[in-house]
């Protein structure tokens, strides 16, 4: 079975020009595609649209990047030997994926897996099967070979089942999951008897620095970019506002006012939405509880923070001040449209709040004294560091996190593919 693990047989530059063509038809249906993310997932159209781009970057980024995979020759110690390393594809790819960006998390592990010669068998969340479908069918339409890009689907009953056959079986080779931390920890467990590779992106808990030199205005714009994109839904939203004791009242001030002007709660179809409803009740009920929590402990409410009128998967635009570290909101994943602020004195109290935390996806400071740039860059433990910037994907730079955020990273240079190939030292003797 090992032998059926790959589809190298259709060669580099095949497998290229399929994904490239992929890409256009991805770019062709980007329309109906964008409907079909709002319809399950209730990100706005707009944001839908975005993310067709975004998602299908990975696609012609990894058409490209597979012409770059490189062996090595190695400078032998010995006359009578020489020494070189390929690479090949590891096998059987299994891509386990959640709802927040459904073709993207898609796209950027299984073009990854395809461009290199693996084959795919691929879960996709249960709330957003059909965007799933609907790729495979571009796929398909884009001439990849039966059989070398599998969909298993399943409702939220079924996922165990699923996940446990894929990381039981020996023939699947790899293990890609982007979820949430308690999954990703069952899955590590289960994919140990067979010694799978296993590629993570878990949770986060990024924290949003604003220190007193911040330019204030690109602190809101960056606050609002990084924080309310999927209605606050994403692994990378900041989950903890730091704001230096002198700026905190007036950053507080801009950012109210920004709120107020830009964002706009609705159906995701409608003219000017913004802010879409959350995925589920069950993740409402989880943002209100946080909000509770933090109110309970003495936060204020300065916006927001009561279930919207407009449905019952909706909740409003939230801001929380005096905040303090042992609110829940500071510690879990909030993954909701809600920004619970610090205020801290110090720069040393900024960076030690921020790492203290088991997460270490992405962490976001804004300042303008160059000294502390560099600083604070290299003093924050998170994978992803977006400094002055809130908005820090491209399929051109590396993605994952530190500590329990994950193993491994997705897109950039030669990083993103390694997953997916072996290295096979190969030495000849006999010279
Ligand atoms: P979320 O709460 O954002 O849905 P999850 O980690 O629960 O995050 O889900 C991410 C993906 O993992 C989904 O595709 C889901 O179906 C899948 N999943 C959930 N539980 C399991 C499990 N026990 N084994 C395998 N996959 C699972």
């Amino acid at each position: 079975m090992r032998n059926c693990r790959c589809s190298s047989s259709v060669r580099i530059l095949g497998r290229s020009d399929l994904l490239k063509k992929a890409y256009q038809l991805v770019m062709k249906n980007k329309e109906k595609l964008a409907r079909i993310i709002t319809l399950e997932n209730g990100k706005p159209y707009r944001e839908s649209l975005g993310e067709v781009a975004f998602g299908s970057s990975y696609i012609e980024w990894y058409a490209e990047e597979c012409r770059r995979v490189q062996g090595t020759v190695i400078s032998s110690p010995s006359q009578s030997k020489r020494m070189m390393t390929i690479k090949q594809p590891i096998g059987v790819c299994a891509l386990i994926t959640p709802w927040n960006f459904p073709l993207t998390m898609v796209t950027r592990k299984a073009c990854a897996a395809l461009s290199v010669g693996c084959t795919v068998v691929l879960k996709p969340s249960e709330e957003t099967p059909l965007t799933a479908l609907t790729l495979a069918e571009l796929f398909r339409e884009a001439g990849l070979p039966e059989g070398v890009f599998n969909v298993v689907t399943c409702d939220r009953d079924g996922a165990a089942d699923i996940g446990g056959t894929l990381c039981e079986s020996p023939l699947v080779s790899l293990l890609s999951f982007t979820g949430s931390s308690a999954v990703g920890k069952i899955l590590l467990n289960q994919a140990s008897g067979t010694v799978k590779r296993c590629h993570m992106e878990l949770g986060g808990n990024a924290p949003f620095i604003v220190m007193s030199s911040a330019d204030l205005d690109d602190a809101v714009k960056g606050a609002l970019d990084a924080k309310f994109r999927n209605t606050g839904q994403t692994c990378i939203c900041p989950n903890r506002f730091l704001v230096q004791e002198d700026v905190h009242d007036e950053f507080v001030k801009r950012l109210n006012i920004a709120m107020e002007k830009q964002l706009v709660t609705g159906d995701g179809f409608a003219d000017g939405t913004t802010q879409g409803p959350l995925i589920n009740a069950k993740a409402v009920d989880k943002v209100d509880d946080y909000v509770k929590d933090a109110v309970s402990k003495g936060a204020k409410l300065v916006r927001g923070g009561t279930r919207s009128s407009f449905g019952t998967k909706f909740y409003p635009s939230t801001v929380l001040t005096g905040v303090t570290l042992d609110m829940r909101c500071m510690h879990e994943e909030i993954f909701g449209p809600i920004i619970a602020i610090y205020r801290f004195k110090t720069e040393e109290e900024a960076i030690r709040i921020a790492n203290a935390t088991s997460y270490g996806l992405a962490g976001y400071a804004y300042t303008t004294d160059s000294k502390q740039q560099w600083r604070m860059a290299e003093a924050l433990d998170f994978g992803i560091v977006g400094l002055n910037e809130g908005l820090v994907s491209t399929a051109e730079s590396p993605h994952g996190g530190f500590k329990e955020s994950g193993i491994g990273r997705e897109g950039g240079i030669g990083i993103g593919l390694d997953d997916f190939l072996e290295v096979k030292y190969v030495c000849i003797g006999g010279l």
